[in-house]
């Protein structure tokens, strides 16, 4: 590119990965690959050595999401995307119900919408840059929401719906881009699922959930449903809830997983206790997060996409450009820079900056940040 502008060193942020995921991996867990470099990588995932790794993950999860007895952590191979489709197979007896506000949550509805042995599901739809929770649904038997829609930077609360428990519906919540980074109650969820790359900064490939014994109870259900009664559902042996908690209770997963992932992942989770666990990951990403909706607040040219502040992310900032501005050629400039992944939602198709800050973030590189774009904007203005 011609007018290309740089940015003063002692203004870059000391790391420039800001992506929504993948994001930013710490080098600590990169030491963490070094480490196992010979008794890690490249081992058996059903010895010893692996199945500890997965135990240490199970149990760092557990403290971290502080989770109730009994509630249990189950993960398997195949990323948030698979879990929809096991939900689908062995969570939702007939009917769901789904709150739909953006990219993410819209395709979990339309999985359920589209397997032949489900009915049709109730879909309640938001504003993009809105939430919208699912409403008490006569015949639902699962609620289903995103705890943070990546797509549009929106945030849901996470509640049971009123009336849920008494007619014995699951809540299901994609939690995969606030787990980690904003806290959750997740007493009011029976499966509370996300993968990897987002707040803990590792690769993908993996659906990590948390489980509740009545979701355990009503993959058995249907499971064995499927086989007594000939029902005509089909579960792929993939998509098997039940296998995948019998092999995560054995510390394995049905089938062969990316070592590398699990040791980043572990890394990660193990920092994440050792600093203050869901509190200091909590109080971390709303401090970043408010650096970038007040600095938008200031601006002239920018301001936070989603209008009310109590739907805000604190993982995934959305910031408005003004039309003047091609938020691209911000976006192309920061990259020359070293700033990476600072692109809006393509699908979602705004002029906008997205932003993500995961605890692995430093708040000062968030800082920095804001002064970069000032910086750019200032000399593409000119
Ligand atoms: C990233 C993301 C997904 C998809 O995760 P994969 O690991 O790519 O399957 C699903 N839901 C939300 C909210 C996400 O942010």
């Amino acid at each position: 590119m011609s007018n290309s502008v740089n940015i003063p060193q002692s203004m870059l942020p000391e790391d420039g990965r800001f992506g929504s995921g993948p994001s930013k991996i710490r080098p600590e867990q990169i030491a963490a690959l070094q480490r196992g470099g010979k008794t890690l990588l490249g081992t058996s995932h059903r010895q010893q050595p692996v199945r500890r790794l997965v135990a240490s993950i199970r149990e760092g999860l557990s403290d971290f999401f502080r989770i109730p007895d009994c509630y249990e952590i189950v993960l398997g191979n195949g990323g948030s995307s698979a879990f929809w489709d096991i939900a689908c197979a062995s969570l939702i007896t007939r009917r769901a119900a789904f709150g739909s506000y953006g990219s993410f949550s819209a395709k979990f509805a339309k999985s359920a919408e589209t397997a032949p042995f489900l009915e049709n599901p109730a879909v309640f739809v938001g504003e993009l840059g809105t939430y919208r929770l699912p409403e008490f649904t006569d015949d639902a038997d699962a609620y289903c929401w995103a705890h943070n829609e990546t797509s549009t930077g929106v945030s849901a609360p996470v509640r049971r719906v009123d009336g849920s428990l008494d007619q014995d519906a699951l809540t299901l919540i994609d939690g995969t881009s606030a787990a980690g980074s904003m806290d959750v109650d997740v007493s009011q969820t029976d499966a509370y699922y996300f993968s990897p790359q987002k707040a803990f900064g590792s690769d993908g490939g993996l659906w990590i959930c948390v489980l509740s014994p009545r979701a355990v109870e009503r993959a058995e259900k249907i499971e064995k449903g499927t086989r007594l009664e000939g029902n005509r559902r089909w579960i792929p042996p993939f998509l098997s809830l039940s296998s995948a908690i019998a092999n995560s209770r054995k510390d394995q997963t049905l089938n062969t997983p990316a070592v590398a992932t699990l040791i980043m992942l572990e890394d990660q989770i193990r920092w994440l206790n050792d600093n203050g666990g869901m509190a200091w990951a909590s109080a971390r990403c709303a401090t970043s997060s408010s650096l970038l909706y007040e600095w938008a607040r200031r601006s002239d040219y920018a301001h936070p996409f989603v209008r009310h502040e109590d739907a805000r992310s604190h993982s995934v900032v959305t910031i408005d450009i003004d039309e003047s501005i091609k938020s691209d050629s911000i976006v192309l400039a920061l990259r020359d820079n070293g700033i990476l992944d600072t692109f809006g939602y393509r699908k979602l198709g705004r002029n906008q900056l997205r932003i993500g800050v995961f605890p692995s973030v430093e708040p000062d590189d968030v800082a920095a940040l804001t002064g970069c774009i000032d910086y750019v904007v200032e000399r593409i203005r000119a």
